[in-house]
Order: C-alpha cells, then structure tokens, then sequence
C-alpha cells in the first residue's frame, strides 16, 4: 500500500538524518584541524591517522549521502567536488610522489561514520592490495 512504501521510505531515510560527529566537526561544535575549506566542503586530519598524511574530505551538506551506495544522480556535482578536492589537498599536503583516496562504505567496507567521506592518504609508501 501507499502507506507502508511511505514508511518504508522513512525508514530507509532516517539514518541519513542521524547527525554523526562529522556534523559536529561541521558546526566547529568539537575542535578539528582543518586543511582546506570552501562553501561546500571541509577537508581535515583524521584524528587516527593511518600514514603520515591522512584527512578526510566531507560535504558540508550531507543530503542523504551517508555513504557512497546512497549516491544519486543530484549528487553528482558534489561528488565531483570531493574528490577535486582531494587532487588539491593532495598538492597542498606535497604528496608529489603520489598518494590515495579510499571511500569506506558499509560493514564490510570498515565505514564506521555514516557521513561521506574521502580519506585522503599519502607520505609513505602504499600497498596494494589494501587490507
Ligand atoms: P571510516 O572508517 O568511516 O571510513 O572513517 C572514519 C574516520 O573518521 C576514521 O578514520 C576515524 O579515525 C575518523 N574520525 C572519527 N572520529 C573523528 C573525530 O572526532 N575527528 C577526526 N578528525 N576524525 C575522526
């Protein structure tokens, strides 16, 4: 019924409501170390860092994206955007010599906020294939 795909819907909806930490770092409501910002997205060091350069690269609007599977195609502009973005922190950071971007979705990928993001890693010597 009509009813219940709504509440269907609703609730496939509601994690992409659920604010995380992120919206947090967003409203500078905790403390983060920010690299590079513009209207629509925010760049900075992860706080667990898993090689000598690590950040990560957000939408200040989440617009349902909790993850790169809840992609459509009104966020094509912004997904654009993010990984732009990694290009020029990337020169930013110096990683000359190369570096990588990983977008983590889902439990079997290890995402563990549920607010796209990019990690941006680089400065040392990356493996392949990646654990
Ligand atoms: P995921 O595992 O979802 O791909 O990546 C989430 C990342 O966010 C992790 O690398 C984790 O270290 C980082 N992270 C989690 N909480 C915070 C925080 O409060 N501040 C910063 N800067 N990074 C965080």
């Amino acid at each position: 019924s009509a009813v219940a795909s709504e509440k269907e819907a609703a609730l496939a909806a509601a994690p992409a409501d659920a604010p995380t930490i992120f919206d947090k770092i967003i409203k500078k409501e905790i403390p983060a170390n920010v690299v590079y910002e513009d209207d629509k997205v925010l760049a900075f060091r992860d706080i667990a860092p898993q090689a000598p350069t690590h950040i990560l690269i957000i939408p200040k609007v989440k617009d349902g994206l909790t993850g790169l599977s809840k992609a459509e195609e009104r966020h094509f502009e912004i997904l654009g955007h993010l990984l732009y973005t990694a290009k020029l922190v990337a020169k930013q950071e110096g990683l000359e010599d190369g570096f990588r971007v990983v977008i983590n979705d889902g439990p079997q990928g290890c995402q563990s906020v549920y607010h796209i993001h990019v990690h941006l890693l680089g400065g040392r010597q990356m493996n392949w294939p990646p654990g």
